[in-house]
């Protein structure tokens, strides 16, 4: 349900009308906009009397909302979620890129990926230290030690780190990462969004390979509901009957999700394409889409990388595509990438 406040309204009133609804069990968010004032109410609202609340002096109107989701409608909060990462803006006309390898493999390689991809414009780094692997063969990460990695990183660049969690066992080990990955495998792990919800943490949630938006947008719900505001949305693509690519890219996912939620999205042409030599064209047409930033896997070695080579392009390339993305940022109501 959401109530629309009056422009002109009285501050006491407000108030007393947030403690009326707290005191029925309900969670109140409370969104101040330019032009509207706008509480959220969340919880089992079928006992509250609709009536009543439109009566009352403040209020301007009330709606039910259809949506499952509540806490990420838009219709909760209409202004763009600005998430703060130490400084660096993500949503609104802000444009941010996650770069870095695949995975953590060596101190040298994170540190000169990082060192590389922040010359050429990234803003936060990426790299997997707890890897989910379709075998279990595979290289799984350098968990524990990936982690320290990566924070040795940070420190020799000064870039917040994003890193997936794949466990709940293993959340005291994040307690430094700036980022909390949800990974498209995990996206319906529903104990582990909660517990992440708990974490205080900005959250970067990829899409499930099988999931609707809605399904995906629940999922954040999840993380919402236990108090995190901060979500970044990623979408990474999604599994269709097409073989030429990893999964197929769901551009339409983009201006979509800008109607539904109030969330930044950023897209990630790496994991969605499965091919190097598609992520610069990716890029550009998420650009295009409306994203709010792009997650892109950079290796110094693609061909010697333990995961995802082919995917991964050279810090050269990703310099090539921050250049050409810098034309259409202006286009497509974003700042620049200095
Ligand atoms: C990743 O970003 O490292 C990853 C495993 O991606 P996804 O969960 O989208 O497959
Ligand atoms: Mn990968």
């Amino acid at each position: 349900m959401i109530i629309i406040v009056k422009q002109q309204h009285d501050e006491k009133q407000l108030n007393n009308l947030v403690k009326w609804i707290k005191n029925q069990g309900l969670g109140v968010d409370l969104s101040v906009g330019a032009h509207s004032t706008i509480l959220g109410v969340v919880g089992d609202t079928s006992k509250v009397d609709i009536d009543l609340v439109r009566s009352l002096d403040i209020v301007e109107n009330v709606k039910r909302i259809q949506e499952p989701f509540k806490c990420a409608n838009r219709k909760f909060h209409p202004e763009d979620t600005i998430v703060d990462i130490n400084g660096i803006k993500v949503g609104g006309d802000n444009f941010q890129i996650i770069a870095g390898p695949c995975s953590v493999e060596t101190e040298k390689q994170i540190v000169e990926v990082a060192k590389a991809v922040k010359k050429a414009g990234a803003t936060l780094l990426r790299g997997g230290a707890f890897k989910p692997r379709t075998s279990p063969y595979s290289f799984q990460g350098l968990r524990e030690t990936g982690i320290d990695l990566l924070l040795k990183a940070k420190e020799e660049t000064g870039m917040p780190i994003v890193t997936e969690i794949m466990s709940v066992r293993h959340i005291d080990l994040f307690k430094d990462v700036d980022v909390v990955q949800i990974g498209a495998r995990d996206m319906q792990n529903f104990e582990l969004l909660k517990e992440v919800g708990k974490m205080n943490k900005v959250v970067l949630l990829k899409r499930g390979m099988c999931n609707t938006i809605e399904e995906w947008l629940m999922s954040a719900e999840y993380i919402m509901s236990e108090g995190t505001k901060d979500i970044i949305l990623c979408e990474r693509g999604i599994r269709t009957f097409e073989p030429y690519t990893r999964n197929t890219l769901d551009l339409s996912a983009i201006p979509l999700l800008k109607e539904l939620t109030h969330l930044p999205v950023v897209v990630d042409p790496s994991h969605a394409s499965g091919l190097s030599r598609l992520v610069r064209p990716l890029s550009l047409a998420s650009v295009g889409s409306g994203a709010d930033g792009l997650m892109i896997e950079v290796h110094n070695d693609p061909k010697n990388a333990l995961c995802d080579g082919a995917q991964s392009i050279k810090p050269d390339e990703f310099e090539q595509i921050v250049e050409h993305i810098n034309v259409m940022l202006p286009l497509c109501g974003k700042k620049e990438i200095v």
